[in-house]
């Protein structure tokens, strides 16, 4: 049973984010002041913006904004640890106040406007409210092409995925405390929270372009990331690898009887080319297989050192004295 006035946190990731701070602080503060006006959300709501060991004043401005704007939160986390980490570290926070909280980039190319959707979509019971884009037409023909055939590639290996959807969502504080029971370290959070299951829809939304600042996502990042998110959820890959592997095995078998039947027919084989060609496809192959493998053992080796995903240097919170514990 939802209660009539949940407390809603927003929590947002902000890496070297300066130029953009100001803009989004104020339209994110109009949203929630707005919420609370209509009662849609207790007035104990906040924002919480987590510093991911930024370079730049991002920290100073969020830190200036906490004391003059009582719905400002600040976490500043020790280092830089990527997107992905610092979310999870401000999800975890914020479940300690909050009933629901929404996920959002500091850039503001998801729609604020949404916010409200997503509290309504989470009063009427659902425990995950996915933001999913409806167009892509702010993307490139690379990127808006590239993130299709990943979503494909995903469902193909069996994962569960929502298509188009990035980090924008609700979640209530019950999915978090489940989310908190995954224990891995490779952290890929939009194809760890499909895992949960429990009450969930969507809401649509078209993605804006980044308002002011630069993407910390380029190409090499982007596939990295996507390349993280397979190999981390899934060990279909390694299973491709055997089966070509046996594959491999069948056609040189077959490979072996033509030969020595042309050489019994008086065929000599002259082919250096198919030789070398044969040589080099294989040893790819090969290759191909160790790195895969060595990626996995990568990944057991982060996984059962247990190393934090983040450390908290700092906390602001409500002046008014509901200080969290410190953990
Ligand atoms: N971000 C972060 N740590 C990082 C890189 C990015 O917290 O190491 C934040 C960034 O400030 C932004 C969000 O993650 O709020 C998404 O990054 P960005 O907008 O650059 O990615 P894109 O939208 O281009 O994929
Ligand atoms: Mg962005």
């Amino acid at each position: 049973m939802v209660q009539q006035r949940p407390t809603l946190s927003i929590v947002v990731p902000c890496y070297n984010e300066e130029p953009v701070m100001e803009e989004t602080i104020r339209q994110l503060s109009d949203v929630l002041n707005g919420l609370i006006g209509e009662e849609l959300v207790s007035d104990k709501s906040f924002l919480l913006f987590v510093n991911d060991g930024s370079s730049d004043r991002t920290w100073e401005m969020i830190t200036e904004h906490h004391e003059r704007n009582p719905l400002v939160y600040g976490l500043k986390l020790a280092a830089n640890v990527g997107h992905q980490n610092a979310l999870l570290g401000g999800l975890m926070q914020a479940k300690e106040l909050a009933d629901c909280v929404i996920s959002i980039d500091a850039d503001l190319q998801d729609d604020v406007r949404v916010i409200r959707e997503f509290v309504l979509r989470y009063l009427e019971g659902n425990e995950i409210v996915y933001g999913v884009r409806e167009c892509r037409s702010t993307d490139a023909w690379f990127k808006r092409n590239s993130a299709l055939a990943f979503y494909r590639l995903m469902k193909w290996m069996g994962l569960r995925v929502v298509y188009n959807h990035a980090d924008y969502r609700l979640m209530s504080k019950n999915a978090l405390e489940q989310l908190a029971k995954f224990k891995e370290v490779n952290l890929f959070l939009r194809g760890m929270v499909p895992l949960i299951g429990l009450k969930s829809t969507t809401v649509k939304y078209n993605r804006l372009e980044r308002f002011a600042g630069e993407s910390k996502y380029p190409l090499k990042k982007m596939l990295a990331f996507a390349f993280e998110g397979i190999t981390s959820l899934s060990v279909e890959p390694i299973r491709l690898v055997t089966v070509s592997g046996f594959l491999f095995f069948g056609v040189s078998i077959l490979a072996g009887i033509y030969s020595v039947l042309s050489k019994l027919s008086g065929n000599v084989v002259t082919g250096w080319t198919s030789l070398m060609l044969s040589l080099w496809f294989i040893g790819g192959m090969v290759l191909i297989s160790l790195g895969l493998l060595g990626e996995y053992v990568g990944k057991i080796y982060k996984e059962v050192k247990h190393r934090p995903l983040y450390l908290i240097e700092q906390e602001l919170y409500s002046l008014t004295g509901s200080l969290m514990k410190a953990k």
